[in-house]
């Protein structure tokens, strides 16, 4: 039977090296946000479904990297969805 980690296991695990944010779900899954080469995605590990993209320039404009928008915008995302998902999270 394969185990379903503990809240206090997901908070300590190793991150993977992309996440920058990780947010707790009512369950125990995370929201994960990601930063990629050129958006930022946050996503539920328990509902993959769940899962929104926030690319890092806004579209017709050149000007550079700007990844506080997106990121901002990705961890809001993430911390609301936490606060309502019961997803559990998913087997290893
Ligand atoms: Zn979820």
């Amino acid at each position: 039977m394969t185990q379903i980690p503990t809240q206090l296991e997901t908070r300590t695990a190793t991150w993977p090296d992309d996440v920058t944010a990780r947010y707790a779900n009512l369950t125990g899954a995370t929201v994960d946000v990601r930063t990629e080469k050129t958006l930022v995605r946050a996503v539920c590990t328990g509902c993959p479904a769940a899962e929104q993209t926030y690319p890092l320039r806004a579209p017709g404009k050149n000007t550079g990297y700007e990844p506080r928008p997106a990121l901002t915008s990705a961890q809001t995302w993430a911390q609301g969805h936490a606060e309502r998902c019961r997803a559990l999270p998913r087997p290893a």
